[in-house]
């Protein structure tokens, strides 16, 4: 099957200086792939350079199997959605202004996320952190996307809520979008995800399937520890 988008020996960082190194990763339609690793790891460079927003150092990204150096909006007219980490709604508008912001289809977005039926005359502003991502999430899914990429979809929030965006996410690979979730609640999204890769210091530490990883949540976890402990070895030099 045809990739929606993919990673060959990807580069990318910033000023020409990579932060991620020889990354190669896989999104096919209908599957949900979690991109994990400590802070630092390089997670959202890698987001960002999928999504055409940052130029690749050097490498491919291929989008539906050729390569591409199509900046975000193109890639996004072509059916990408991207949910940057920061919250991304229009504060002081209502609800159903933000919804229908866009290409968003307001009746889908509903159907989605039916708690928001009852706030859609409400500032966006004064929504809670979980309604305001619901939003996003709903305004991002509701324009029929081919390829989602989402940073940080559960930053600060509950585990309720972050279950509840996590079931959205599933459900709609489940009707052939391609995912690809930068997460930090590595057991939550395990449970939705069809695999995973494990970013450390820029470069893929662990990759498989959702289940093979679930089976090595020590090592997993492990990582994230070393890779927060502040007296680690400096990162492999840039070659
Ligand atoms: P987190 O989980 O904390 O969001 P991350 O895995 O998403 O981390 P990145 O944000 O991709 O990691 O950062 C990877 C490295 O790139 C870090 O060392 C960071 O300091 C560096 N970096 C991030 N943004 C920039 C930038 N605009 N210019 C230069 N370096 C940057």
């Amino acid at each position: 099957m045809t990739t929606l988008v993919e990673a060959r020996g990807l580069c990318a960082g910033y000023e020409g200086v990579p932060v991620v190194r020889d990354l190669d990763l896989t999104v096919a339609p209908g599957e949900v792939v979690a991109l994990l690793g400590p802070n630092g790891a390089g997670k959202t460079t890698t987001l960002l350079t999928l999504a055409g927003d940052l130029r690749p150092v050097s490498g491919t990204v291929l989008v539906d199997g050729h390569p591409s150096r199509a900046p975000l909006h193109r890639r996004a007219a072509a059916g990408l959605a991207l949910v940057p980490e920061e919250r991304s709604v229009f504060k002081g508008q209502t609800t159903a202004e933000n919804l229908r912001v866009g290409r968003c289809d307001v009746g889908q977005a509903l159907a989605l996320f039916p708690e928001l039926k009852a706030k859609l005359k409400t500032t966006a502003g004064l929504l809670s952190g979980g309604e305001q991502q619901m939003l996003t999430l709903a305004r991002a899914l509701a324009r029929g996307p081919r390829l989602l990429l989402a940073d940080e979809l559960s930053l600060g929030l509950a585990p309720l809520v972050v279950a509840r965006l996590l079931r959205a996410v599933r459900a709609a690979a489940d009707s052939g979008v391609g995912v690809l979730l930068v997460e930090q609640h590595v057991s939550q999204v395990l449970k939705v995800a069809d695999r995973a890769y494990l970013l450390r210091r820029g470069r893929v530490e662990m990759s498989g399937t959702a289940d093979e990883l679930r089976s090595r949540l020590t090592d997993v976890e492990d990582s994230y520890l070393a890779g927060r402990t502040t007296g680690d070895a400096p990162p492999t030099p840039a070659r």
